[in-house]
């Protein structure tokens, strides 16, 4: 076995410990303890940039764990060399029992999934090593103690450090994912409960009241977005985790989780359906922005465009061609009667009236408020052939409100809005499609205008 160990780096390895002995020997001065954590890394060098990414991630795992045990750090200190990185946390407190310190840490390592790759020590105030007693097992083999396999050179360092840096990756891949996840899926409730607030709203539910909506109010909709939005996430890692190499295998994946979204509605609005249409934009919208991130690292535009046009490729024509039963849903007959196919036809097409119309009104705007997504729903229902309102009317009242719509957007007044408001409530009209493509509009606007960058782990 080739000796890794050159003078320089054993000369770096033994500054190090001297140098952290000397600092804790300086913090029980003050009668504090201490925390030390570093990498147990085979071999050099130590401070690459994946050790590196990987100890800051630990650094603040480690950090929150003590924290969340009400542990008080008063100082930080850090030493980095190629013999690695090593922190140490002063713990405030001079009555603090060492021994149960040592205890949490232990607790932390056992929960880490690479606990074998990190070693948290514990010092008293008197700068003694707390030991567990305990032999840490061989990272690679996990059959003998690490310290004897290190003797008997078990393993070379190459095999070592691939096996580690493998696990590395991963590791560090998972967290990205987890951390987007929560970050997307927090910007996709955002954009629903947008939509929902935003008050007057033309026939549909909003804050002030039900609109046309006999069976649905204002709290109905906070109670069945609390439950769709549990979702969110699982719907954006599938997309994350999506090959793109067949298209075909996305729209399923979509649907089962969309099925069980559906399930939990109904349940919770005892069978009324309040937000099936934002389910299913929402859900291919969430997939598609995972699977964007997982390709180029953040959110592009074309590519969004792209992979929903692949995922729903012909799905007018299967959808409608599948169902031949009586009971056909609202959408079905409209497309039957008028060959008009509503948010299907709009995801088939990827989306173009938020691309052409909603969204860059909306970044003209650049603003969330009550009059700014009023005009992006405005231009939603001017251009919309929205099969929420052919069903409940006709194709002559369809394009008599697009066209107020779009006069309201072009000489936008309270008086004039209160026109449209009116209009909609006479002819029991709610724009439910419109409504559902605001809230996809809302969630690309924040995408692309907040910081929403791949968090840098490597
Ligand atoms: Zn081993």
């Amino acid at each position: 076995m080739e000796k890794h160990i050159y003078i320089k780096e054993l000369h770096e390895i033994l500054i190090g410990r001297e140098q952290r002995q000397a600092l804790r020997l300086k913090l029980s001065e003050s009668g504090n303890s201490s925390v030390s954590l570093n990498l147990n890394i085979p071999g050099f060098p130590k401070n690459t940039n994946y050790y590196l990414a990987f100890f800051e991630v630990v650094y603040l795992e480690l950090k929150n764990w003590l924290t969340a045990n009400q542990y008080l750090i008063q100082e930080e200190f850090r030493l980095e060399n190629e013999a690695g990185v090593f922190l140490l946390f002063e713990i405030c407190g001079s009555e603090i029992d060492a021994h149960k310190l040592k205890l949490t840490t232990e607790i932390f390592e056992e929960n880490h999934i690479l606990a074998r790759f990190i070693d948290v020590d514990v010092c008293d105030n008197r700068a003694n090593l707390i030991s567990s007693g305990k032999l840490k097992k061989c990272f690679y083999c996990g059959e003998f103690s690490a310290i004897d396999c290190m003797k008997n050179q078990r393993h070379s360092i190459e095999i070592l450090r691939d096996f580690q840096l493998s696990k590395i990756s991963n590791y560090l891949q998972q967290k990205q994912k987890v951390e987007l996840s929560h970050k997307i899926s927090a910007l996709a409730l955002r954009s629903v409960l947008y939509e929902i607030c935003l008050t007057p709203k033309p026939g549909l539910v909003d804050f002030n009241g039900s609109g046309i909506h006999k069976d649905m109010d204002f709290n109905l909709f906070m109670d069945s977005t609390s439950v769709i939005s549990g979702y969110f996430e699982s719907l954006f890692s599938r997309g994350y985790e999506f090959s793109g190499e067949d298209f075909s295998l996305a729209l399923p994946q979509i649907r089962f989780i969309g099925l069980q979204m559906e399930k939990a509605m109904f349940l919770k609005t005892k069978g009324v359906n309040s937000q099936k249409g934002i389910i299913f934009l929402m859900g291919i919208s969430l997939f598609c922005v995972g699977f964007s991130y997982k390709k180029n690292e953040k959110y592009i535009e074309i590519d969004f465009i792209n992979s929903i046009k692949s995922i729903c490729k012909n799905l007018v024509k299967n959808e409608f061609k599948v169902n031949t039963r009586e009971n056909k849903t609202h959408g079905e007959k409209c497309f039957e009667k008028y060959g008009i196919a509503g948010v299907r036809q709009e995801a088939e097409e990827g989306l173009p009236t938020i691309f052409q119309y909603s969204l860059p009104l909306l970044k003209n705007e650049n603003n969330l408020d009550q009059i700014s997504l009023t005009k992006t729903l405005l231009i939603l229902m001017a251009k919309l052939y929205d099969t929420n309102i052919l069903y409940r009317s006709n194709m002559s009242i369809l394009l008599d409100l697009q066209s107020l719509s779009a006069n309201t957007l072009h000489n936008f007044s309270k008086q004039n809005y209160r026109k449209l408001l009116d209009f909609c409530l006479e002819n029991k009209l709610s724009p439910g499609g419109a409504a559902d493509l605001l809230s996809i509009t809302i969630f690309l606007y924040l995408l692309e205008n907040e910081d929403n960058d791949l968090p840098d782990l490597t």
